[in-house]
């Protein structure tokens, strides 16, 4: 404050750096906190009757109903690999964001029109659309940040806490319209939900030009660096690599590959949310509360609104144990753990259905598992993918939060697959199956926990 003359280097116009405006946080991080609500509004919204639309309306059998839907949903994971690809080499992520969001409320308005070609182009576009949208949106909110600010890890926090909310209000609102009033007016609103996004996003670009400047910058540096790294190679001895590898890097793909399996099981079982579990919840629960009824794809939502409530909680319980807080791969297990026993709890009610065919049991059995479900969740998802970005090797960062993405994608063509079930296994067969494969794979993840620590190499 007090020296005389500040030395003028390139960064020292704060370019969004010390802007607190939004909670301590940069404006743009408000920008893209309601872009990406609305976008999960919509994503969510169509998700939580997608399945119920192609029994009831399309008149699709389980089977049938549960592989498109794991087909669609898996495609939409696999098509972020591309899509960060695509915004790296051409778009760049402003643009990439706007297109996507442009081709998704696109895609859900397809979805408004009644004929069946109109349904997979429609499916069609939010693919190829969220692919561009997803991991580049999220790619701005890091560089909203120098990469040492310390309030990186909260922006990304309140982030999250856009994702939910998006993500508890599509269902409640597209799901009530497409249940209660008609299966077009809920994919219309869901496409509504994005324009709404894109007006705002559009509307606070400004806000966002200091991060797309410093996207660039990092982007320039990092080819620099790569270049002097080729330049130096060639006259100084390195350490031995394999491939391009050293051993510690070989080492630590080795803890994701194990990382990438049991996030695959995890999705597998979680995302049943949108599959199994709401056909579950359509035909074998009560949807009411008291004199209250709602609409079954309300459901959904409920493991949203755990997301919101139990983050904080989650926050301050790593905080309060310090250094006792689990390794990743401990939470892993414990990730698994939890999704496994959420199986179990409706294994009550599906001997009961079994016992008694016709009944309806009380919607509480749905939403406990959804409860235990999101401390599942919050163990994995979350540290997932913050501990991707710190195992890879820099130089390719991104084809290894590729392969984040694509667990993601096999557990949802797993939960789709699942779904096709309901009918044709007794209820309790398979939900014991889910849950017998995710507690196994948690012991499995229990045992290894000492090895991949190894591996891992000293990161945390
Ligand atoms: N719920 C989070 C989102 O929608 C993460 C979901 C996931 O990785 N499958 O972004």
């Amino acid at each position: 404050m007090s020296s005389v003359v500040e030395p003028t280097t390139t960064a020292a116009r704060p370019s969004g750096l010390e802007d607190r405006s939004f909670f301590g946080h940069p404006r743009g991080l408000s920008t893209l906190f309601f872009t990406e609500m609305w976008e999960r509004f919509s994503f969510y919204g169509m998700r939580a009757f997608l399945i119920l639309y192609m029994v009831h309306a399309l008149g699709f059998d389980d089977r049938h109903a549960g592989s498109v839907y794991g087909t669609y949903t898996a495609s939409v994971w696999a098509a972020a690999i591309f899509g960060g690809i695509i915004a790296d080499r051409w778009l760049g992520q402003y643009k990439s964001v706007l297109i996507g969001g442009i081709i998704i409320a696109l895609g859900h308005f397809t979805l408004a029109f009644h004929a069946l070609p109109a349904f997979y182009a429609g499916l069609g576009l939010i693919v190829l659309g969220t692919g561009l949208l997803k991991p580049n949106v999220s790619g701005i909110v890091g560089s909203l940040y120098e990469t040492n600010d310390a309030r990186r890890d909260a922006g990304f926090s309140i982030f999250y806490m856009g994702i939910n909310l998006g993500a508890a209000l599509g269902p409640l609102i597209a799901g009530y319209l497409a249940q209660r009033v008609d299966w077009h007016v809920g994919f219309a609103c869901a496409g509504v939900g994005m324009t709404a996004g894109l007006i705002q996003y559009v509307l606070g670009r400004r806000r966002l030009q200091p991060a797309v400047e410093r996207l660039e910058r990092q982007r320039r540096e990092a080819r620099a660096a790569a270049e002097r790294e080729r330049a130096s190679a060639t006259t100084k001895p390195t350490e031995p690599t394999f491939w391009g590898f050293t051993t510690v890097e070989w080492k630590r793909l080795g803890a994701m590959v194990v990382f990438f399996v049991f996030a695959a099981v995890f999705w597998g079982a979680y995302e049943q949310a949108g599959s199994t579990l709401n056909l579950f919840g359509d035909r074998f629960t009560r949807t009411s509360i008291l004199a209250f009824s709602f609409p079954s794809s309300w459901f959904p939502s409920v493991q949203a609104i755990f997301v919101i409530v139990l983050s904080p909680a989650f926050a301050w319980l790593w905080i309060r144990l310090g250094k006792l807080e689990p390794s990743t791969p401990t939470k892993f297990a414990f990730g698994l753990l939890f999704t496994g026993l959420s199986f179990v709890l409706l294994l009550i009610p599906a001997f009961h259905i079994q016992d008694s065919p016709g009944i309806r049991v009380s919607p509480f059995w749905l939403i406990g598992c959804y409860f235990i479900q999101e401390l599942g969740e919050l163990c994995i998802s979350p540290v997932g993918l913050s501990v991707f970005t710190k195992l890879s090797p820099v130089k390719i960062v991104g084809s290894m939060l590729g392969l984040w993405f694509l667990a993601d994608a096999v557990g949802n063509k797993v939960a789709g697959y699942a779904a096709g079930f309901i009918s044709s296994a007794p209820l309790p067969q398979l939900f014991g199956v889910v849950a017998g494969v995710c507690i196994g794979a948690s012991l499995i993840a229990f045992l290894l926990i000492k090895p991949v620590r190894g591996l891992m190499g000293g990161v945390h």
